[in-house]
């Protein structure tokens, strides 16, 4: 039985490269829509903000010269490439999906509105929510965060490939530890990092919580939502 009635789910553009160096993997994509499948079969709202960093990022295309604005223009147009590509894959696997996008661009998507994503969502379709908060200097960490909070999501799961929040970066220091639930205040205080800071204390002054995950081990998903410890959990 799930534990949550909504879930927001953010999930990196860099995840859906898979082993590649650039753009989409099919196989990542398809695997993330059985998941996703799975969970709304079990009668849980989903909705999705998706990165963009596989295809473009605003700063890397600042340090090649580009206009910050612009180059944040062509991250967010990037995560609408990469909605449709999930919406594409959910379709695959018999799902109903529907891209909302924060900037209007009918017809790839309709215009995000709150009410828009409820009734979808209460529909059994998943919401993809693309066009990051649909302004620039921000990151698509935060746009879930600002779209949880707006879709009054339970909780804001976090798919990466790591398996949670560590003491240190167990990729550098072998004695790191895992914490299975951290506080917002701990996380602030060990200046451990989670989500941009903007991302991270919308999250906490709205009191979402947020769940680190390995989305990359299927199941895992699953497994949350049924209310198994999985990754680290981050609360108020
Ligand atoms: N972006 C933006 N405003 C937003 C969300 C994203 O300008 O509200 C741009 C920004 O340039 C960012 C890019 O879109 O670098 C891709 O998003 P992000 O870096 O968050 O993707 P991820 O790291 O999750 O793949």
């Amino acid at each position: 039985m799930p534990v949550y009635k909504r879930i927001l789910l953010k999930l990196s553009g860099e995840s859906l490269m898979g082993a590649q160096k650039y753009g989409l993997d099919t196989a990542v994509l398809n695997s993330y829509a059985t998941q996703i499948k799975a969970v709304v079969d079990s009668g849980v709202q989903v909705g999705i903000v998706i990165g963009g960093g596989n295809i473009f990022r605003g700063l890397s295309g600042v340090k090649k010269g580009f206009d910050r604005v612009k180059g944040d223009q062509m991250g967010m147009l990037a995560t609408v490439i990469n909605s449709l590509a999930l919406q594409t894959a959910l379709e695959g696997e018999g799902a109903k999906a529907k891209v909302l996008t924060s900037i209007r661009m009918e017809p790839i998507g309709e215009l995000y509105s709150k009410a828009k994503a409820l009734e979808l969502m209460a529909g059994g379709c998943v919401v993809i929510i693309a066009g990051g908060t649909g302004n620039p200097y921000f990151t698509t960490d935060t746009a879930s965060a600002l779209r949880g909070v707006e879709i009054e999501a339970e909780v804001l799961l976090k798919g990466t490939r790591v398996d949670g929040v560590y003491t240190a970066d167990p990729e550098k220091d072998p004695t790191a530890t895992k914490f299975s639930t951290i506080t917002f205040d701990e996380v602030y205080d060990r200046k451990l990092k989670v989500m941009d800071l903007t991302a991270f204390t919308m999250c906490k002054e709205n009191d979402l919580p947020i769940v680190v995950f390995d989305m990359d081990t299927p199941g895992n998903l699953c497994k949350i939502v049924d209310g198994e410890p999985i990754g680290t959990v981050v609360k108020n």
